[in-house]
Protein backbone atom coordinates (compact mmCIF):
# COMPACT_ATOMS: atom_id res chain seq x y z
CA UNK A 1 0.00 0.00 0.00
CA UNK A 2 1.28 3.36 -1.09
CA UNK A 3 -0.18 6.64 0.61
CA UNK A 4 0.65 10.05 -1.53
CA UNK A 5 0.52 12.86 0.71
CA UNK A 6 0.06 16.38 -0.25
CA UNK A 7 1.34 19.10 1.69
CA UNK A 8 4.45 19.14 3.72
CA UNK A 9 2.87 21.26 6.26
CA UNK A 10 2.07 20.22 10.48
CA UNK A 11 -1.08 17.97 9.18
CA UNK A 12 0.68 16.01 6.29
CA UNK A 13 4.38 15.39 8.39
CA UNK A 14 2.55 14.20 11.71
CA UNK A 15 0.65 11.69 9.14
CA UNK A 16 4.34 10.97 7.48
CA UNK A 17 5.53 10.38 10.79
CA UNK A 18 2.67 8.21 12.03
CA UNK A 19 3.29 5.78 8.65
CA UNK A 20 6.94 5.87 8.64
CA UNK A 21 6.41 4.51 12.67
CA UNK A 22 3.91 2.03 11.65
CA UNK A 23 6.29 0.85 8.58
CA UNK A 24 3.47 1.96 5.77
CA UNK A 25 4.77 3.49 2.45
CA UNK A 26 4.58 6.92 1.44
CA UNK A 27 5.68 10.18 -0.33
CA UNK A 28 5.29 13.93 0.48
CA UNK A 29 5.04 16.64 -1.98
CA UNK A 30 5.18 19.85 -1.29
CA UNK A 31 4.74 23.18 -4.02
CA UNK A 32 7.66 25.36 -1.24
CA UNK A 33 10.87 25.50 -3.05
CA UNK A 34 12.49 24.15 0.14
CA UNK A 35 11.75 24.16 4.34
CA UNK A 36 12.52 28.09 4.38
CA UNK A 37 9.96 28.97 1.41
CA UNK A 38 6.69 30.80 3.51
CA UNK A 39 7.13 32.16 7.25
CA UNK A 40 5.31 29.50 9.15
CA UNK A 41 3.85 31.49 11.72
CA UNK A 42 4.89 32.04 15.18
CA UNK A 43 4.08 29.62 18.14
CA UNK A 44 1.61 27.34 19.10
CA UNK A 45 0.30 24.98 21.72
CA UNK A 46 0.63 21.48 22.44
CA UNK A 47 -1.59 20.30 25.39
CA UNK A 48 -3.83 17.36 25.97
CA UNK A 49 -2.47 14.80 23.40
CA UNK A 50 0.84 15.05 24.30
CA UNK A 51 1.44 11.90 25.34
CA UNK A 52 -0.66 10.33 22.68
CA UNK A 53 1.27 12.65 19.61
CA UNK A 54 4.35 11.31 20.83
CA UNK A 55 3.68 7.79 21.12
CA UNK A 56 2.01 7.72 17.44
CA UNK A 57 5.56 8.94 16.27
CA UNK A 58 8.63 6.77 15.60
CA UNK A 59 10.99 6.45 18.31
CA UNK A 60 14.35 8.24 16.69
CA UNK A 61 12.48 11.85 16.69
CA UNK A 62 14.67 14.08 18.98
CA UNK A 63 13.18 15.33 22.28
CA UNK A 64 10.01 17.56 21.64
CA UNK A 65 10.65 19.88 24.05
CA UNK A 66 14.45 20.37 23.36
CA UNK A 67 14.03 20.93 19.85
CA UNK A 68 10.99 23.14 19.65
CA UNK A 69 11.24 25.13 23.17
CA UNK A 70 10.45 28.59 21.86
CA UNK A 71 11.68 30.23 25.34
CA UNK A 72 15.19 28.43 24.84
CA UNK A 73 17.75 29.49 26.19
CA UNK A 74 16.01 30.59 28.83
CA UNK A 75 14.66 27.93 32.03
CA UNK A 76 11.11 29.19 32.20
CA UNK A 77 8.18 26.63 32.91
CA UNK A 78 5.95 27.21 29.92
CA UNK A 79 2.17 28.61 30.93
CA UNK A 80 -0.14 30.97 29.01
CA UNK A 81 -2.54 33.21 31.01
CA UNK A 82 -5.57 34.52 30.84
CA UNK A 83 -6.31 37.94 32.01
CA UNK A 84 -10.19 38.45 32.49
CA UNK A 85 -11.05 42.43 32.34
CA UNK A 86 -10.85 43.80 35.69
CA UNK A 87 -10.56 40.90 37.83
CA UNK A 88 -7.46 40.51 39.77
CA UNK A 89 -5.16 37.97 39.16
CA UNK A 90 -4.54 35.75 36.47
CA UNK A 91 -5.74 32.12 35.65
CA UNK A 92 -4.04 29.59 32.68
CA UNK A 93 -2.20 26.39 31.72
CA UNK A 94 1.27 25.46 32.97
CA UNK A 95 3.16 22.70 32.20
CA UNK A 96 3.13 19.92 34.97
CA UNK A 97 4.25 16.09 35.08
CA UNK A 98 0.18 15.14 35.06
CA UNK A 99 -0.43 18.13 32.62
CA UNK A 100 2.26 18.69 29.41
CA UNK A 101 2.02 21.69 27.91
CA UNK A 102 4.27 22.78 25.40
CA UNK A 103 4.81 26.14 23.25
CA UNK A 104 6.47 25.20 20.24
CA UNK A 105 8.06 27.84 17.51
CA UNK A 106 6.22 27.09 14.68
CA UNK A 107 9.36 26.86 12.28
CA UNK A 108 11.44 24.34 15.19
CA UNK A 109 8.03 21.97 15.22
CA UNK A 110 7.64 21.93 11.15
CA UNK A 111 11.83 21.18 11.38
CA UNK A 112 11.22 18.60 14.01
CA UNK A 113 8.25 17.18 11.93
CA UNK A 114 10.40 16.81 9.37
CA UNK A 115 13.25 14.25 10.98
CA UNK A 116 13.86 11.57 8.57
CA UNK A 117 10.73 12.52 5.58
CA UNK A 118 11.95 12.84 2.34
CA UNK A 119 9.61 15.83 1.21
CA UNK A 120 9.68 16.19 -2.54
CA UNK A 121 9.53 19.78 -2.89
CA UNK A 122 8.20 22.23 -5.91
CA UNK A 123 5.61 20.24 -6.30
CA UNK A 124 2.30 21.46 -6.81
CA UNK A 125 -0.33 19.95 -7.10
CA UNK A 126 -2.79 20.67 -10.27
CA UNK A 127 -4.76 17.15 -10.77
CA UNK A 128 -5.90 13.98 -9.66
CA UNK A 129 -7.71 11.05 -11.30
CA UNK A 130 -8.87 8.16 -9.56
CA UNK A 131 -10.13 4.58 -10.22
CA UNK A 132 -10.75 1.08 -8.73
CA UNK A 133 -7.61 0.30 -9.58
CA UNK A 134 -5.05 3.02 -7.58
CA UNK A 135 -5.04 6.79 -7.65
CA UNK A 136 -2.79 9.39 -9.94
CA UNK A 137 -1.39 12.86 -8.90
CA UNK A 138 -0.03 15.57 -11.70
CA UNK A 139 2.37 18.65 -11.01
CA UNK A 140 2.62 21.58 -12.47
CA UNK A 141 6.26 20.86 -13.42
CA UNK A 142 4.69 17.98 -15.35
CA UNK A 143 5.56 14.68 -13.72
CA UNK A 144 3.55 12.84 -12.00
CA UNK A 145 2.79 10.11 -9.32
CA UNK A 146 0.68 6.98 -8.44
CA UNK A 147 -0.57 5.59 -4.95
CA UNK A 148 -3.40 3.52 -3.76
CA UNK A 149 -4.71 6.46 -1.27
CA UNK A 150 -4.37 10.29 -1.75
CA UNK A 151 -4.04 12.92 1.59
CA UNK A 152 -4.90 16.07 0.84
CA UNK A 153 -3.12 17.90 3.64
CA UNK A 154 -2.77 21.11 1.37
CA UNK A 155 -4.13 23.98 3.90
CA UNK A 156 -6.79 25.94 3.69
CA UNK A 157 -7.26 26.87 -0.12
CA UNK A 158 -6.68 23.12 -0.75
CA UNK A 159 -6.64 22.11 -4.14
CA UNK A 160 -7.16 18.59 -3.41
CA UNK A 161 -10.61 20.01 -1.71
CA UNK A 162 -11.18 21.83 -5.07
CA UNK A 163 -10.73 18.31 -6.82
CA UNK A 164 -13.14 16.26 -5.28
CA UNK A 165 -15.57 18.75 -4.52
CA UNK A 166 -15.33 20.94 -7.94
CA UNK A 167 -15.90 23.65 -5.99
CA UNK A 168 -13.45 26.73 -5.55
CA UNK A 169 -12.62 27.91 -2.16
CA UNK A 170 -13.89 31.22 -2.55
CA UNK A 171 -17.08 29.23 -2.83
CA UNK A 172 -16.80 27.52 0.53
CA UNK A 173 -14.45 29.40 2.87
CA UNK A 174 -16.76 32.20 4.77
CA UNK A 175 -15.18 35.55 6.06
CA UNK A 176 -15.72 35.69 9.77
CA UNK A 177 -16.47 38.91 10.73
CA UNK A 178 -13.70 39.17 13.26
CA UNK A 179 -11.13 42.39 13.03
CA UNK A 180 -7.88 41.54 13.52
CA UNK A 181 -4.66 43.68 13.79
CA UNK A 182 -1.45 42.09 13.91
CA UNK A 183 1.87 43.80 15.68
CA UNK A 184 4.99 42.46 16.45
CA UNK A 185 8.32 44.14 18.18
CA UNK A 186 11.86 43.02 20.17
CA UNK A 187 12.02 43.95 23.81
CA UNK A 188 14.97 43.43 25.64
CA UNK A 189 16.04 44.07 29.01
CA UNK A 190 13.54 44.92 32.34
CA UNK A 191 10.56 45.19 29.41
CA UNK A 192 11.08 41.90 28.14
CA UNK A 193 11.13 40.10 31.58
CA UNK A 194 8.02 42.34 32.43
CA UNK A 195 6.24 40.77 29.26
CA UNK A 196 7.65 37.38 30.52
CA UNK A 197 5.93 37.70 34.07
CA UNK A 198 2.74 38.22 32.56
CA UNK A 199 2.56 34.89 31.17
CA UNK A 200 6.08 33.03 30.41
CA UNK A 201 4.85 31.96 27.16
CA UNK A 202 1.54 34.03 25.96
CA UNK A 203 -1.32 36.05 27.79
CA UNK A 204 -4.98 36.20 26.67
CA UNK A 205 -6.47 39.93 27.38
CA UNK A 206 -10.04 39.13 27.73
CA UNK A 207 -11.86 42.51 27.66
CA UNK A 208 -15.20 42.45 26.37
CA UNK A 209 -16.05 45.25 28.11
CA UNK A 210 -13.51 47.82 26.93
CA UNK A 211 -14.68 45.72 23.08
CA UNK A 212 -12.03 43.90 22.17
CA UNK A 213 -10.23 40.42 23.45
CA UNK A 214 -6.94 40.81 22.97
CA UNK A 215 -3.64 37.81 22.42
CA UNK A 216 0.27 38.47 23.25
CA UNK A 217 3.08 36.23 23.11
CA UNK A 218 6.71 35.49 22.60
CA UNK A 219 7.66 34.48 18.94
CA UNK A 220 11.08 33.41 20.22
CA UNK A 221 14.30 34.58 23.13
CA UNK A 222 17.07 35.48 21.44
CA UNK A 223 20.47 33.55 21.63
CA UNK A 224 21.79 35.30 24.34
CA UNK A 225 18.53 35.24 26.57
CA UNK A 226 18.30 39.14 27.65
CA UNK A 227 15.41 39.85 25.31
CA UNK A 228 13.19 38.38 22.31
CA UNK A 229 10.67 38.79 19.83
CA UNK A 230 6.79 38.95 20.61
CA UNK A 231 3.95 39.14 18.57
CA UNK A 232 0.28 40.49 19.44
CA UNK A 233 -3.72 40.23 18.31
CA UNK A 234 -5.79 42.67 18.76
CA UNK A 235 -9.42 41.30 18.21
CA UNK A 236 -12.78 43.14 18.36
CA UNK A 237 -16.32 41.78 16.25
CA UNK A 238 -16.78 43.69 12.91
CA UNK A 239 -19.77 45.59 12.84
CA UNK A 240 -19.23 47.17 9.60
CA UNK A 241 -21.82 46.14 6.73
CA UNK A 242 -19.15 45.26 4.17
CA UNK A 243 -17.17 42.30 4.30
CA UNK A 244 -13.18 43.07 5.99
CA UNK A 245 -12.33 42.01 2.13
CA UNK A 246 -14.18 44.61 0.82
CA UNK A 247 -11.34 47.21 -0.48
CA UNK A 248 -13.40 50.33 0.99
CA UNK A 249 -13.38 48.84 4.66
CA UNK A 250 -11.80 50.51 7.42
CA UNK A 251 -9.29 47.48 8.19
CA UNK A 252 -8.11 47.51 4.20
CA UNK A 253 -8.33 51.98 4.07
CA UNK A 254 -6.32 52.78 7.30
CA UNK A 255 -2.70 52.95 7.65
CA UNK A 256 -0.54 51.04 10.36
CA UNK A 257 -0.13 53.93 12.66
CA UNK A 258 -3.95 54.29 12.65
CA UNK A 259 -4.41 50.95 13.60
CA UNK A 260 -1.32 51.29 16.26
CA UNK A 261 -3.44 54.67 17.49
CA UNK A 262 -6.97 52.61 17.45
CA UNK A 263 -5.24 49.33 19.56
CA UNK A 264 -4.05 52.15 21.91
CA UNK A 265 -7.18 54.38 22.14
CA UNK A 266 -9.21 50.72 22.67
CA UNK A 267 -6.78 49.47 24.93
CA UNK A 268 -6.26 53.06 27.09
CA UNK A 269 -8.72 51.11 29.83
CA UNK A 270 -6.46 48.26 30.92
CA UNK A 271 -3.50 48.31 33.99
CA UNK A 272 -0.91 50.09 32.42
CA UNK A 273 0.95 46.90 32.98
CA UNK A 274 -1.42 44.88 30.43
CA UNK A 275 -1.35 47.93 27.67
CA UNK A 276 2.48 48.68 27.99
CA UNK A 277 3.17 45.84 24.72
CA UNK A 278 0.76 48.21 22.61
CA UNK A 279 2.43 51.13 23.79
CA UNK A 280 5.78 50.08 23.10
CA UNK A 281 5.40 48.74 20.05
CA UNK A 282 6.30 50.56 16.61
CA UNK A 283 4.47 51.28 14.09
CA UNK A 284 6.43 49.36 11.73
CA UNK A 285 5.74 46.59 13.57
CA UNK A 286 2.19 46.65 13.25
CA UNK A 287 1.16 45.25 9.68
CA UNK A 288 -0.71 47.09 7.16
CA UNK A 289 -2.35 44.79 5.27
CA UNK A 290 -5.18 43.70 7.07
CA UNK A 291 -5.49 39.99 8.78
CA UNK A 292 -8.80 37.83 7.07
CA UNK A 293 -9.93 35.37 8.90
CA UNK A 294 -11.76 32.63 7.02
CA UNK A 295 -12.84 28.98 8.21
CA UNK A 296 -14.67 26.05 6.56
CA UNK A 297 -17.47 23.91 7.62
CA UNK A 298 -17.96 20.72 5.14
CA UNK A 299 -21.18 19.10 5.57
CA UNK A 300 -19.67 15.25 3.74
CA UNK A 301 -16.90 14.51 1.77
CA UNK A 302 -17.49 12.01 -1.54
CA UNK A 303 -15.81 8.84 -0.99
CA UNK A 304 -13.11 6.92 -2.73
CA UNK A 305 -9.69 6.86 -2.84
CA UNK A 306 -8.85 10.90 -1.96
CA UNK A 307 -9.42 11.78 2.29
CA UNK A 308 -8.77 15.47 3.57
CA UNK A 309 -7.03 16.61 7.02
CA UNK A 310 -6.66 19.56 8.55
CA UNK A 311 -7.37 23.06 7.54
CA UNK A 312 -8.26 21.49 4.06
CA UNK A 313 -11.54 20.03 5.80
CA UNK A 314 -12.44 22.39 8.59
CA UNK A 315 -10.05 25.41 8.28
CA UNK A 316 -11.17 28.10 11.76
CA UNK A 317 -9.65 31.32 12.69
CA UNK A 318 -6.88 30.95 15.34
CA UNK A 319 -8.79 32.47 18.27
CA UNK A 320 -8.75 28.97 20.13
CA UNK A 321 -5.61 27.60 18.75
CA UNK A 322 -7.12 24.76 17.68
CA UNK A 323 -6.69 24.21 14.18
CA UNK A 324 -3.08 22.86 14.19
CA UNK A 325 -4.15 20.67 17.59
CA UNK A 326 -7.12 18.98 15.21
CA UNK A 327 -5.04 18.14 12.36
CA UNK A 328 -2.28 15.85 14.72
CA UNK A 329 -5.83 14.46 16.06
CA UNK A 330 -6.90 13.84 12.35
CA UNK A 331 -3.21 12.36 11.20
CA UNK A 332 -3.54 9.88 14.24
CA UNK A 333 -6.70 8.82 13.34
CA UNK A 334 -6.18 8.41 9.68
CA UNK A 335 -3.10 6.56 9.84
CA UNK A 336 -4.79 3.82 12.24
CA UNK A 337 -7.26 3.63 9.22
CA UNK A 338 -4.43 3.08 6.79
CA UNK A 339 -3.18 0.54 9.00
CA UNK A 340 -6.36 -1.28 9.11
CA UNK A 341 -6.25 -0.95 5.45
CA UNK A 342 -3.40 -2.48 5.25
CA UNK A 343 -4.18 -5.69 7.00
CA UNK A 344 -5.10 -9.01 4.68
CA UNK A 345 -4.47 -6.05 1.66
CA UNK A 346 -7.67 -4.71 2.29
CA UNK A 347 -6.68 -2.17 0.35
CA UNK A 348 -6.68 -3.81 -2.75
CA UNK A 349 -10.61 -3.86 -2.68
CA UNK A 350 -11.80 -0.81 -3.64
CA UNK A 351 -14.85 -1.11 -1.25
CA UNK A 352 -12.94 -1.56 1.66
CA UNK A 353 -11.45 1.62 0.72
CA UNK A 354 -14.54 3.65 0.46
CA UNK A 355 -15.82 2.18 3.79
CA UNK A 356 -12.64 3.27 5.83
CA UNK A 357 -12.13 6.90 3.88
CA UNK A 358 -16.12 7.04 4.69
CA UNK A 359 -15.93 6.03 8.32
CA UNK A 360 -12.43 8.83 8.67
CA UNK A 361 -14.42 11.59 7.23
CA UNK A 362 -17.65 11.45 9.32
CA UNK A 363 -15.79 11.35 12.77
CA UNK A 364 -13.18 14.19 11.49
CA UNK A 365 -15.79 16.13 9.54
CA UNK A 366 -18.27 16.43 13.28
CA UNK A 367 -15.11 17.00 15.36
CA UNK A 368 -13.70 19.44 13.04
CA UNK A 369 -16.78 21.73 12.15
CA UNK A 370 -17.55 21.66 15.96
CA UNK A 371 -13.72 23.30 16.52
CA UNK A 372 -14.64 25.41 13.58
CA UNK A 373 -17.69 26.71 15.31
CA UNK A 374 -16.63 27.17 18.81
CA UNK A 375 -13.10 29.27 17.39
CA UNK A 376 -15.94 31.43 15.57
CA UNK A 377 -17.73 32.20 18.67
CA UNK A 378 -15.08 33.12 20.50
CA UNK A 379 -15.85 36.27 21.01
CA UNK A 380 -19.27 35.84 21.92
CA UNK A 381 -17.67 32.94 24.13
CA UNK A 382 -15.07 35.37 25.97
CA UNK A 383 -17.85 37.84 26.78
CA UNK A 384 -20.02 35.03 28.61
CA UNK A 385 -16.83 33.78 30.50
CA UNK A 386 -15.51 37.23 31.25
CA UNK A 387 -19.11 38.02 32.71
CA UNK A 388 -19.22 34.29 34.86
CA UNK A 389 -15.64 34.04 35.23
CA UNK A 390 -16.16 30.51 33.91
CA UNK A 391 -12.61 29.04 32.62
CA UNK A 392 -11.74 28.42 29.15
CA UNK A 393 -10.40 24.93 29.58
CA UNK A 394 -9.95 22.44 31.87
CA UNK A 395 -6.85 22.23 33.63
CA UNK A 396 -7.24 25.76 33.96
CA UNK A 397 -5.46 27.23 37.40
CA UNK A 398 -4.39 30.36 39.66
CA UNK A 399 -1.23 30.81 38.58
CA UNK A 400 1.74 32.44 40.50
CA UNK A 401 3.15 35.44 39.12
CA UNK A 402 7.09 34.86 39.93
CA UNK A 403 9.80 36.96 38.85
CA UNK A 404 11.72 36.16 36.17
CA UNK A 405 15.77 36.33 36.08
CA UNK A 406 17.05 36.51 32.08
CA UNK A 407 19.90 33.94 32.03
CA UNK A 408 20.76 31.99 29.35
CA UNK A 409 21.42 27.72 30.31
CA UNK A 410 23.98 26.02 28.35
C1 LIG B 1 -1.90 33.36 13.02
C2 LIG B 1 -2.23 31.92 13.27
C3 LIG B 1 -2.04 31.39 14.53
C4 LIG B 1 -2.36 30.05 14.78
N1 LIG B 1 -2.17 29.56 16.03
C5 LIG B 1 -2.49 28.27 16.28
C6 LIG B 1 -2.30 27.71 17.59
O1 LIG B 1 -1.84 28.38 18.52
N2 LIG B 1 -2.64 26.40 17.79
C7 LIG B 1 -3.15 25.63 16.79
O2 LIG B 1 -3.45 24.44 17.04
N3 LIG B 1 -3.35 26.13 15.55
C8 LIG B 1 -3.04 27.42 15.27
N4 LIG B 1 -3.23 27.92 14.02
C9 LIG B 1 -3.80 27.06 12.99
C10 LIG B 1 -2.75 26.17 12.36
O3 LIG B 1 -1.70 26.95 11.84
C11 LIG B 1 -3.36 25.38 11.21
O4 LIG B 1 -4.58 24.83 11.61
C12 LIG B 1 -2.41 24.24 10.81
O5 LIG B 1 -1.21 24.77 10.29
C13 LIG B 1 -3.07 23.36 9.77
O6 LIG B 1 -2.16 22.39 9.32
P1 LIG B 1 -2.34 21.77 7.88
O7 LIG B 1 -1.23 20.78 7.73
O8 LIG B 1 -3.74 21.34 7.67
O9 LIG B 1 -2.13 23.00 6.86
P2 LIG B 1 -0.86 23.90 6.63
O10 LIG B 1 0.01 23.95 7.82
O11 LIG B 1 -1.36 25.16 6.04
O12 LIG B 1 -0.03 23.12 5.50
C14 LIG B 1 -0.51 23.00 4.18
C15 LIG B 1 0.69 22.73 3.28
O13 LIG B 1 0.21 22.40 1.98
C16 LIG B 1 1.03 23.05 1.02
N5 LIG B 1 0.29 23.20 -0.24
C17 LIG B 1 -0.70 24.07 -0.53
N6 LIG B 1 -1.08 23.94 -1.80
C18 LIG B 1 -0.33 22.95 -2.33
C19 LIG B 1 -0.26 22.35 -3.63
N7 LIG B 1 -1.01 22.77 -4.67
N8 LIG B 1 0.63 21.34 -3.84
C20 LIG B 1 1.45 20.91 -2.83
N9 LIG B 1 1.43 21.46 -1.59
C21 LIG B 1 0.56 22.46 -1.35
C22 LIG B 1 1.36 24.39 1.70
O14 LIG B 1 2.48 25.03 1.11
C23 LIG B 1 1.59 23.97 3.13
O15 LIG B 1 2.94 23.63 3.39
C24 LIG B 1 -2.90 29.25 13.75
C25 LIG B 1 -3.09 29.78 12.47
C26 LIG B 1 -2.75 31.10 12.22
C27 LIG B 1 -2.96 31.65 10.82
Amino acid sequence: MHILIIGAGLGGLTLAQTLRKQGISYEVFERDEDENGRFQGWAIALHTIVEEFLSALPPDMPDLRESTNHLAPLDLRHQFAYYYGGREGCFGLEDSPDQPFIRAERSRLRKWLLTNIPVQWSKSLTDIEQDDEGVTVRFKDGSSARGDIVVGADGVHSPTRQHLLKRPSSDLLHVVPLMAIVGELDLTGDAFKRQLELGHCAYNLINPELGFIGFVGVHYVFPDGQGGRLYWMFMQPDTADIEITDATHWLQTSSAQEKLDHVRKTAAGLPPSLREVFELTPVEGVRKEPHIWRDLELESLPTGRVALLGDAAHAMTPSRGEGAFQAFIDAMKLSRMLAELRTEDKFKDINAVKAGVAEYHDEMLQRGTAAVRRSRSSYQDAKKRSETGEHFTSGMKRLAIEPVVLAATG
